[in-house]
């Protein structure tokens, strides 16, 4: 039996506000526990929230960046449960009536090809606390520093199919709060976070299967991960002849498999109702207009632009435009290195990334600068020194030592192109290798080019790096003609 997996993401984005979605409290991550959790956020009786205006603003911009509708009122809902960490007993949320409605969002598949994937909702919530189960003995600690956070939980259509698409769609979604600047998409610290719903069905059928939901996954890797080792979980099961328990399950990556946390409840557990402390969200549609002429730029027609302004191919275009603050690098390195794109864009993806990688730093981080970066594109460009040799210019650059200018100078690394001294060399080397010239001079064409290297090889070891490769290639087969 063929089966077809069905996956449906809820992602939560912490909104990037100074203060709380109800409350005047600070939002600051790291501070010291139940320093930053006021009277509203602890559900002191007598207390009343007071909607942050900002939350709205965000969510508003959300929306009209996934073409969604903004419904003209929305309200908000309390979600009641217990547990030691929502001292409420229950969540302010939205369940009717969220503040945006259906939306789209287009990922790219790694074939090349395009999707859209259909955005339910999205809803604005407050976070509960924490609870903390470590350090206390056989107790629990509970901070309610994070009680009350602003959150915007965004609800996809389950239209994925597999799980480099849920990963695709994750990203895409990262990218976009990213680029409106309402969330900081710090993972590690819980800003960025998904539950991923995953059900299978035989392929062909239209109906789908029960899903389970697997909570609280914080990185790319870890959705892949989680959503892969449940498909086969669940495919075990149905082929078995078993049946898949609706349910909520915890992945753990140590052990790289997914457990029961609970049976899933249902809408109606919750006893939803309108939140009687809490006015409607009366939207104006001046607003709305408001916001849409102020949206930046987003990563789609960052995109598009980047191709059609500096030629690059949508691979190239793609990766740069993935992080803001990539693209601003890049275009801040192509104006420095005089328009030179395309090398801008191949430092940028490889050597930049790969030291960024190796280091664990953002590209903010960054010990070699846009200005940096482009200063020494500009002397690949204008042959002052080769590619190769840029290599070593990056190292000493991502080392402190400098700019590309004062490192050339100060290690001599510029290149020689004056034909005098290129071609004492390679007399030098022609003199020295009669065995290789001979064998050069005895091969057919097609097999010269690749016998040249040998020659080339050793001017360049007898230079440095230094002797214009081109210019060398261009001696050699002239003297080695004859
Ligand atoms: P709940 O309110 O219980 O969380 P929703 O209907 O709001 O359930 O759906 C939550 C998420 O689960 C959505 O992203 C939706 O696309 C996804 N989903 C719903 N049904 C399925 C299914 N059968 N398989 C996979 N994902 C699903
Ligand atoms: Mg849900």
């Amino acid at each position: 039996m063929e089966w077809e997996t069905v996956i449906g993401l809820e992602i939560h984005a912490q909104l990037a506000t100074k203060s709380k979605i109800f409350s005047g409290a600070p939002t600051a991550y790291g501070a010291e526990p139940n320093t930053q959790a006021c009277a509203v956020d602890l559900g002191l009786p007598g207390v009343l929230p007071v909607l942050n205006e900002q939350v709205v603003l965000m969510a508003i911009k959300f929306g009209l960046a996934i073409d969604a509708e903004i419904p003209e009122r929305s309200i908000f809902a309390r979600k009641n449960y217990f547990y030691p960490d929502l001292p409420k007993g229950y969540q302010i949320s939205q369940f009717e009536l969220p503040i945006v409605s259906r939306g789209n969002l287009e990922i790219q598949l790694e074939d090349g090809t395009t999707k859209t994937v259909g955005v339910t909702r999205a809803h604005l919530e407050e976070d509960a606390g924490k609870s903390m189960h470590e350090g206390f003995g056989d107790q629990t600690g509970i901070d309610l520093n994070r009680a009350g956070t602003p959150l915007l939980e965004i609800v996809s259509e389950p239209d994925m199919r597999n799980a480099k698409e849920a990963v695709a769609y994750m990203k895409k979604i990262h990218s976009i709060v990213r680029y409106l600047e309402i969330c900081d998409g710090n993972m590690q610290e819980g800003s960025f976070r998904c539950d991923a719903n995953v059900s299978m069905r035989p392929k062909g059928q239209e109906e789908f299967g029960t899903r389970t939901e697997l909570k609280n996954i914080n990185s790319f890797r870890f959705v892949e991960q989680a959503i892969n080792i449940e498909i086969e979980r669940q495919i075990d099961i149905l082929e078995d002849g078993g049946k898949i328990t609706q349910e909520t399950r915890l992945f753990d990556p140590d052990k790289n498999e997914t457990r029961s946390m609970r049976s899933k409840e249902e809408a109606n557990d919750y006893r939803y109702f309108p939140d009687p402390d809490l006015l409607p969200v009366q939207i104006e549609a001046e607003l709305i207009e408001k916001i849409r002429s102020e949206l930046p730029e987003l990563p789609n027609a960052k995109k598009q632009r980047f191709i059609d302004q500096f030629k690059l191919s949508d691979y190239d275009s793609g990766v740069l435009t993935a992080q803001k603050e990539i693209a601003d690098y890049f275009e801040t390195c192509v104006s420095t290195a005089e328009g030179e794109a395309k090398l801008s864009a191949n430092w940028i993806a490889g050597e930049l990334s790969a030291s960024l990688n190796k280091e664990s730093k953002d590209i903010t981080e960054s010990p070699v600068s846009a200005e940096m970066l482009g200063g020494m594109i500009k002397r690949i460009k204008d042959d002052t020194i080769s590619g190769k040799i840029a290599k070593q210019v990056f190292e000493a650059m991502w080392n402190g030592e400098g700019d590309a200018d004062s490192i050339i100078e100060s290690k001599g690394l510029k290149q020689v192109t004056d034909t005098g001294a290129i071609e004492i060399l390679v007399d030098d080397v022609i003199t020295n290798s009669p065995d290789q010239v001979a064998q050069y001079q005895a091969a057919p064409e097609e097999k010269q080019g690749k016998l040249i290297g040998y020659f080339v090889g050793q001017i360049m070891k007898q230079s440095q790096g230094k002797a214009n490769p081109k210019q060398v290639n261009e001696l050699l087969k002239e003297k080695l003609k004859s």
